[in-house]
């Protein structure tokens, strides 16, 4: 058996772009995440923009969501 194969799976702080953070399983010991159940809008209920970098919009765009 070879070992050190299967990547470190361990506990990770993960942040979230709205200041919200909390643990999760991961690779990583860090993860950064734009969107989190505290202030995804299927979560909150509420619409609210978090977008830093024209990703919504790109995205709004590519679907055809863009409000005219
Ligand atoms: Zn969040």
């Amino acid at each position: 058996m070879k070992e050190k194969i299967h990547p470190n799976y361990q506990k990770a702080l993960v942040t979230c772009a709205c200041g919200e953070s909390f643990e999760s399983g991961s690779i990583k010991k860090q993860l950064r995440v734009e969107i989190c159940s505290k202030c995804h809008p299927f979560f909150t209920g509420k619409q609210k923009f978090v977008d830093a970098g024209g990703r919504v919009d790109r995205f709004k765009k590519k679907y055809g969501l863009v409000d005219k």
